[in-house]
């Protein structure tokens, strides 16, 4: 374990622009094993946020590479929990991007390769696509997202579709969603969406709570039933692949294919569920402008009921930003005053 924490120094902490000699080695070998020639220059990009991982760009002889490599924590020495739960949260990306690849709809990354590093932490390599931040973007990039968008929800899904779910369990931030499959949208959703989150809020906060613990008790058990009734007009509807983590941050433009530019996604959460559900998110942080919204519903119209299913949604991701953050942004709800959230959601 000393040998891992000294590692964890090696990729957490030292100079931004230094390239720890660990990276350089594995995922270099990856590349040139995998027939990208001669790797010529590795950059730590600082385009993203990044909250959990270090991107590196490497340029090689045979094309552009980007890594992904799971650092350890500051606060917390790595353990070999956290190697695998860093190697888990990449499966399910390198899942996802396939899947996504594979309906043909979207532009993403070509996942590459996953691996572990000697001494922990792991890397999941991918193609490099040169991103154009969606704050700089353009209608008809936007335009280009929603028809994508809405092909890939259009699309009958594959017969390894079980129904409401996903192949394996995948990750939205750093929260696991349990994909178990499930014929009723309106049980999927609340049972292994929405209630491991109002679960995981009382375990986290019951102790800074205190006696607001009972209102927010009652609080969830009245929203998963609205919920539940909300979902159960759309219950039997069929499922489509979902980008399912779809917000500003995870899309991009980029030059395109017989256009000049077009959308391209990375780091998504898929799941099989309703459409609507990856227009939540897209309208949260800031949300895509109008040209995305009035291509979307020129192709897919809001459904009956549409805009309070979106409360429901929401809720889902409100409740996951208070278990990872801690905290709301900008919807009333804090640490010290749930219910903002759930009244103001449903
Ligand atoms: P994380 O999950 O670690 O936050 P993201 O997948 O969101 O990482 O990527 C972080 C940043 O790296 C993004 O904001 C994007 O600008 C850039 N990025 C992601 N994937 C690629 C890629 N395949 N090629 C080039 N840049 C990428």
């Amino acid at each position: 374990s000393r040998q891992l924490h000294s590692q964890a120094q090696e990729l957490d902490g030292g100079d931004s622009g230094s390239v720890p000699g660990v990276l350089r080695d594995v995922v270099i070998e990856k590349i040139e094993e995998l027939g990208g020639g001669k790797v010529q220059q590795v950059q730590e990009t600082t385009a993203g946020p990044g909250l959990h991982n270090r991107h590196f760009k490497y340029t090689a002889t045979g094309g552009t590479f980007m890594a992904k490599i799971a650092k350890a924590s500051r606060s917390s020495p790595p353990t070999n929990d956290w190697r695998e739960a860093s190697l888990d949260n990449f499966f399910a990306e390198q899942t996802g991007l396939e899947a996504i690849l594979e309906t043909g709809c979207l532009r993403a990354p070509k996942p590459l390769a996953l691996g572990t590093l000697p001494l922990g932490g792991s890397f999941l390599l991918m193609e490099h696509m040169p991103f154009i931040p969606f704050g700089q973007s353009i209608p008809e990039v936007l335009r280009n997202l929603a028809e994508g968008l809405a092909a890939m929800h259009l699309q009958d899904p594959p017969p390894s579709c079980g129904g409401f779910g996903f192949v394996g369990d995948n990750f939205l931030g750093g929260t696991r969603q349990v994909n178990t499959w499930d014929s009723d949208f309106s049980n999927f959703f609340v049972e292994r969406r929405l209630s491991p989150q109002f679960a995981q809020a009382r375990t986290k906060f019951q102790d800074s709570w205190g006696t607001k613990n009972e209102d927010f008790e009652r609080i969830g058990r009245e929203a998963i039933l609205t919920a539940k009734k909300v979902l159960e007009p759309v219950a039997n509807s069929k499922p489509a692949l979902l980008h399912g983590d779809l917000w500003v941050g995870n899309c991009g433009g980029v030059p395109g294919e017989g256009r000049l530019r077009e959308a391209a996604v990375f780091d998504p959460a898929v799941w099989y569920g309703l459409p609507e559900f990856d227009l939540a998110l897209a309208t949260m942080f800031g949300g895509f402008g109008k040209p995305f919204y009035e291509t979307y519903h020129a192709i897919i119209p809001k459904a009956p009921g549409f805009e309070r299913r979106m409360r429901v949604y929401k809720l889902y991701h409100y409740l996951n930003h208070l278990n990872l953050h801690g905290a709301g942004f900008g919807h009333g709800g804090t640490v010290e005053d749930p219910k903002g959230y759930y009244e103001r959601s449903l």
